[in-house]
């Protein structure tokens, strides 16, 4: 039990916001959590349609942070397992597996290409002196241009919305920092089992969906801490210090103090006073991916084995599909599965605003053409909104982001975690771990 008599009060129920109530919980902290919608998890939840269900996007439990991995293994007990599952690329009309490989690009691109390809690598490997500053410098200095514009280019301009030479190379994420040569090579020396363990293949998920493990937290955390549809409308500072929070534009809870998970551009907006001219026209400039997520149930057992379908080419609007009954098959009835599929856009694109039925019958078209289903195996659909998916990490972003940190840190009482609140391309081990840093910083102030 700590010896912190303050009380904390935590913006957002998304998976950062929950982890800083759980480790607020664990040490005896007094807290209280404001969420704006009806249900915790955020962008991290499974939903339910008609008996089947599916998650908020391709979610998995990356096994990163063993303290995380423990923790939601003793919520969820036998309700987590241990997966392994390919993914596969989809292009010009035929599956490769992901990651690439030397063997089944060979087998892909024929020997020609795949000759044309290896002397493109090994050229651009040969420039030793190449700057990798944006997304596009960094994949061709690495991959060649065969390879970079058949798998990475087109399909990263589609998940962020931006020319490749406009990203920032931590778009990649982690997923391309084990896809250089030396995975190449070991993959084709000592086979796919190698790859898969390696990068993308194994993974924890629970039986009934990604948002199990808020659910599971929820129940283990005090729930009278937990206001639900509490819409933080201001926060109000006084001399450097954050004094209080107005929910639902209405009622005012004093603040100790603040850990925020709310996207930046929405903290700077509701701060009262509102901050310098000049740090909200850099807000203005910073930017989230929203996804539209469309759901096909049918009326078959399985599609296929794939854990995730990457669809790079300009062709399809979407950029990734995924059966969710491949993580757990309690994701479908018996007899039946589901395909999701995952179209990155923001709010202000036509598309945000599409006719669904005409959006799902395009992209069913889409879909039967590449024979993952037939037109009478297609039982019902529907449409779910992520909203703010991703913070787009656009080059130089870090250089913006810079002066708007520097002014919320004059607030000594202010705190900020999550993918949105921290802008960074996170993931649900990165927030346990930011939620553990926070509690921990403010037991040893
Ligand atoms: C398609 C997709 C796939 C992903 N796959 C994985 C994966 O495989 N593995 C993994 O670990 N992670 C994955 N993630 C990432 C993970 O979902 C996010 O990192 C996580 O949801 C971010 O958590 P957060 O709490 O920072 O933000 P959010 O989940 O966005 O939560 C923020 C919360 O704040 C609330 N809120 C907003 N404004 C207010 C307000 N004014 N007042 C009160 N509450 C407010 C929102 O309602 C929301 O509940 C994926 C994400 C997406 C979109």
């Amino acid at each position: 039990m700590s010896e912190y008599k303050k009380h904390i009060t935590i913006l957002g129920g998304g998976p950062a916001g929950m982890a800083v109530a759980f480790y607020a919980h664990e040490k005896g902290i007094e807290y209280s959590l404001f969420e704006r919608s009806n249900r915790l998890g955020g962008n991290c939840i499974t939903i339910e349609h008609n008996g089947f269900l599916f998650d908020s996007g391709a979610h998995r439990l990356h096994d990163k942070d063993p303290e995380t991995t423990q923790i939601i293994k003793g919520l969820l007990g036998s309700e987590l397992e241990l997966i392994h599952v390919p993914s596969q690329i989809y292009r010009e009309g035929r599956f490769i597996d992901f990651p690439l490989s030397p063997l089944n690009l060979l087998r892909f691109l024929g020997l020609f290409r795949f000759i044309h390809s290896a002397f493109q690598i090994l050229y651009a490997k040969s420039k030793k002196n190449a700057v990798n500053e944006d997304f596009k410098s960094l994949v061709l200095h690495q991959y060649g241009k065969n390879i970079a514009e058949l798998f990475l280019l087109h399909y990263t301009e589609k998940l962020w919305g931006k020319p490749a030479d406009e990203l920032s190379t931590e778009v990649a994420g982690k997923r391309l920092k084990g896809l250089n040569l030396t995975t190449f090579m070991l993959e084709a020396i000592q086979g796919k089992k190698r790859k898969t363990r390696h990068l993308d293949g194994s993974f924890y998920y629970p039986k009934y969906g990604i948002g199990a493990i808020f659910e599971k937290m929820q129940q283990h955390l005090n729930t009278g801490s937990i206001f639900l549809e509490h819409k933080v409308t201001s926060i109000r500072h006084e001399n450097n210090r954050i004094k209080g929070i107005i929910v639902n534009d209405r009622k005012e809870h004093m603040v100790q103090e603040l850990v925020c998970s709310l996207p930046l551009g929405v903290v700077l907006n509701i701060l009262d006073p509102p901050p310098p001219f000049e740090i909200l026209e850099l807000a203005k400039r910073i930017e989230f991916r929203d996804i539209i997520l469309l759901g096909f149930f049918l009326d078959k057992e399985s599609v296929n084995n794939n854990g995730s379908m990457y669809f790079p080419s300009e062709r399809y609007r979407f950029t990734r599909i995924y059966e969710p009954r491949n993580r757990s098959v309690h994701m479908s009835p018996k007899g039946k599965t589901s395909l999701m599929v995952e179209i990155p856009c923001q709010r202000n694109e036509p598309i945000w605003n599409q006719d669904e039925s005409l959006l799902l019958n395009e992209i069913a078209q889409k879909l039967i053409e590449a024979k993952l289903f037939t037109e009478d195996e297609l039982l019902d659909s529907c449409v779910y909104r992520v909203y703010n998916a991703y913070p787009i990490l656009e080059k130089g972003y870090a250089e913006r982001v810079k002066p708007i940190y520097a002014y919320l840190s004059l607030f000594k009482n202010l705190h900020l975690t999550g993918r949105n609140g921290l802008f960074s391309y996170t993931h649900i081990h990165d927030h346990m771990v930011n939620g553990r840093e926070v509690i921990d910083r403010l037991c040893h102030e």
